[in-house]
């Protein structure tokens, strides 16, 4: 085979293998009867290799013996010129001595003298399709979850890592998805050769990997991380290129075994997100919370989760005033969730709400709370027709492509009005693509809803947020006022922020508001409403209907 055939071999299969989605790819030189198969395939079918000539001998002997004579004949009339397509079902032995059920389609591409010169398709496994990852070919989400129950199922100790990228977009954007895609690739490399001796590696979706580990500590995890993290920020050369990616991970214990699953990579997303976000570029890796000593939490975790399946049975809502703070007179409220239990009494959202909503069942949860809120909310509208409704929004759930109409439709089935709706968002929205974010927002304020923007000043990019998104008002975090009157650093703090804040001509709440000292201290800045305990910490709606702020 000469190397510029294979060269064009090389590149019809690369082009196949774009578009093949989860398929294997073939491609076949008719003239020489050589072959370019996809690596996936011959690991799953055990080939002799991705190069093979006389492919269609090879693969006969994989077919089931009754789909034999059927293949054959196909095949038969494709070399012979006769027919043009291929297009069958049959079932194929896979590595594992099963037969799996294979659709196998195929077209022959003929030269300028109409003969025929490639034969080049796809075949798709109908059982494993989407256990493998095309690109890196790597056991994909499902694999990973599957081995992850399998771990719980046997009764096997061990410990699972998240590993992903910080700003790959840029890597796309500049040098397009192909290249993007072989960095991935190269990425995947990096960490099978780092971990594939000691478990299995995964990629999850996007820019996500996954380590799963029954003979490595999780100190010992964090070692070899630490050593990949630095090669590939110098010497990973991708087509010649020198690409630098940042490293983020998460791990987590997997050491209780009945736990569900999903709770386990909720946990796990959440280790990997705050090593993304709290500790942006930094080396640290961010081991979760749930480490042994706090198997008591993943538990509790493990119950709150099924009382959200259980429609959302043990959450309660309670309600906290908003004042103006020249007159103190009632502005709103904010709704905050909290979750009580026979064995685990009440339990503050603090505890579970950040890991939670990394759960593929939080949207159901945030559901619930908008439209106990609406509901709550309308029986206070006689008394205060001007109030505002606060609810907090998670990231996660605006990620939600239904987020919108959801929201839309609970506030039509509640009736609740709109322009007494506030959501409060925080800048960890900023991890969502910021022209849908957008959008949404310029939804909302055509139908009179307002954004607070939450923890205003503890993050990275408060300042980011609140110059592109259309924010109404900015919320300061309790943290910078606990000790405003002795800490010049936090006066320091609350008055740039609401100057701040008033040249984006945002409006300014302050949180933590504990006594009339504090209170009578925060009016020298100009700020437009306090929330605190000095006004009444948060309690159920009956109780809230029955005071007069
Ligand atoms: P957050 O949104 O910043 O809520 C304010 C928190 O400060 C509440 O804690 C509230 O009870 C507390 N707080 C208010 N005034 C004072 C005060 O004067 N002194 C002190 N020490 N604390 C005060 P909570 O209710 O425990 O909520 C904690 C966090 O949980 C919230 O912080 C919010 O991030 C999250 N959260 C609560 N409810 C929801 C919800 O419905 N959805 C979402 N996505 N998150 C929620
Ligand atoms: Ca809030
Ligand atoms: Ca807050």
């Amino acid at each position: 085979m000469t190397s510029e055939s294979k060269y064009r071999l090389d590149r019809l299969f690369e082009a196949f293998s774009l578009i093949a989605e989860g398929n294997y790819v073939y491609v076949c030189d008719m003239r020489e009867d050589f072959s370019h198969w996809s690596q996936t395939a011959v690991d799953y079918f055990n080939l002799p290799g991705e190069y093979m000539y006389g492919a269609g001998a090879i693969w006969e002997e994989h077919i089931h013996p009754d789909d034999r004579e059927r293949y054959r004949q196909s095949i038969d009339s494709i070399f012979s010129g006769t027919d043009s397509e291929h297009d069958m079902q049959y079932r194929a032995l896979a590595a594992d001595g099963k037969y799996v059920v294979c659709t196998c389609r195929g077209v022959v591409i003929r030269d300028l003298d109409g003969k025929p010169e490639y034969f080049a398709g796809t075949i798709k496994n109908h059982s494993s399709m989407s256990y493998i990852d095309t690109i890196t070919g790597l056991r994909s989400l499902y694999g990973f979850f599957d081995d992850l129950k399998a771990a719980s199922w046997k009764k096997r100790e061990s410990n699972a890592m998240m590993i992903g990228v910080t700003g790959f977009s840029n890597i796309n954007d500049i040098h397009g998805y192909t290249f993007g895609n072989a960095v991935l690739r190269q990425l995947g490399n990096a960490i099978s050769g780092a971990f594939s001796n000691y478990g299995g590696v995964y990629r999850l979706d996007g820019t996500r990997f996954a380590v799963i580990s029954r003979s490595l500590s999780v100190e010992r995890m964090i070692e070899i991380y630490n050593s990949l993290r630095e090669k590939v920020s110098y010497e990973l050369f991708v087509n010649g290129q020198r690409i630098s990616l940042s490293l983020n991970a998460g791990v987590i214990r997997i050491d209780d075994f009945n736990i569900d699953s999903e709770i386990i990579f909720s946990c796990l997303k959440y280790a990997y997100y705050e090593s993304k976000n709290r500790y942006l570029g930094d080396t640290r890796i961010f081991e979760n919370t749930l480490s042994i000593d706090n198997r008591k939490l993943i538990e509790r975790l493990n119950v709150i989760r099924s009382s959200v399946i259980d429609n959302c049975r043990g959450f309660y809502l309670c309600y906290q005033p908003i004042m103006y703070a020249d007159t103190e007179k009632f502005k709103g409220m904010e709704a905050l969730v909290r979750w009580k239990h026979d064995v685990y009494g009440h339990v503050s959202p603090a505890e579970f709400i950040p890991v939670l909503e990394q759960d593929v069942l939080f949207p159901e949860l945030g559901r619930w709370i908008l439209r106990q809120s609406m509901t709550d909310g309308k029986r206070l509208l006689e008394k205060y027709p001007h109030l505002l409704m606060n609810v907090n929004i998670s990231y996660t759930q605006m990620k939600q492509s239904d987020f919108v109409s959801d929201l839309i439709s609970i506030i039509e089935d509640t009736g609740f009005p709109p322009e007494n709706l506030c959501l409060e968002i925080t800048e960890r929205c900023r991890l969502l693509d910021m022209d849908m974010l957008k959008d949404i927002l310029v939804v909302f304020r055509e139908k009179g809803i307002k954004i607070a923007l939450d923890d205003f000043g503890t993050g990275f990019s408060s300042l980011g947020v609140l110059r592109e998104l259309p924010i109404d008002i900015v919320k300061i975090d309790r943290q910078f006022v606990q000790n405003i009157e002795q800490s010049r650093s936090d006066q320091n703090t609350v008055m740039f922020i609401a100057s701040l804040a008033n040249a984006f001509s945002t409006e300014v709440c302050v949180e933590g508001v504990e006594t009339a000292r504090m209170r009578d201290f925060l009016r020298r800045y100009k700020i437009t409403s306090f929330q605190g305990y000095y006004y009444s910490k948060p309690i159920p709606i009956d109780e809230f209907i029955e005071k007069d702020f």
